[in-house]
């Protein structure tokens, strides 16, 4: 029976993907640095955003022009930091399980925690808000780490469904706790904006690990504290 104690009631969620403990192997937002484009490559990639631009009708011979091409790669590269990593995500606190059902009731709910990330296919922006709750187990994080957490994976080239398994898998990998929740609701713009799809309209993905994905009252309460009433 032990491959199926993940599915008892209360029992700890195995860490996704931890193949070893060799440091060398290290968490990807750990080992993760400064992406490195030297100044030669930005100067090409400049004349290259240039082109598209005029080719597509701005004119770049204005003031408020001139330097849109600059700007834009550098709001790009800011809008994707996320494959830089965050080394303070890493600080996780022990704390002391109570064991029984206190220890898997007692869930923490965070949010909304606004994000923006820009979908894979397109490279144009998604947008919208990030639920995340979990029953913490002997560690537990600072509130504002999940808001890091879910800014680490949205600031990069994604998906919705990748996103919220990346948030709901490393926060199990963090703290190893009794479940964990994620909720997003985002706005796609690659859509709205060429009218293919209506305007407003809202995509929601919800990710359960643990106890969330055993227990419905469980999700009920999630989904309550996160103000969103089915
Ligand atoms: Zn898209
Ligand atoms: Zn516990």
């Amino acid at each position: 029976m032990q491959a199926d104690l993940t599915k008892a009631r209360g029992g700890q969620i195995p860490a996704p993907d931890r193949r070893t403990t060799d440091p060398e192997d290290a968490r990807p937002w750990e080992s993760l640095g400064p992406r490195q484009i030297d100044l030669e490559e930005w100067r090409r990639f400049e004349t290259s955003v240039g082109e598209i631009l005029t080719a597509f009708g701005l004119d770049l011979a204005t003031p408020g022009t001139a330097a849109t091409p600059q700007r834009f790669l550098k709001a790009l590269y800011d809008a994707t930091a996320g494959y830089e990593g965050d080394p303070q995500l890493l600080t996780a606190f022990p704390t002391e399980c109570r064991g029984g059902p206190d220890c898997r009731i007692s869930q923490i709910v965070e949010g909304p925690i606004s994000f923006y990330a820009l979908c894979e296919h397109h490279a144009l922006p998604f947008h919208g808000v990030a639920y995340v709750g979990y029953v913490a187990h002997e560690q537990i994080i600072g509130i504002s780490k999940l808001t890091r957490l879910v800014r680490l994976f949205a600031r990069r080239f994604t998906v919705q469904e990748r996103l919220g398994q990346q948030i709901a898998d490393t926060l199990v990998d963090l703290l190893q706790p009794h479940g964990v929740a994620v909720r997003l609701e985002a706005e796609h713009l690659c859509t709205q904006m060429r009218g293919v799809r209506e305007e407003q309209s809202k995509t929601v993905t919800t990710f359960w690990r643990g106890t969330f994905d055993d227990e419905a009252e469980m999700r009920r309460e999630f989904l309550s504290e996160a103000g969103i009433h089915g």
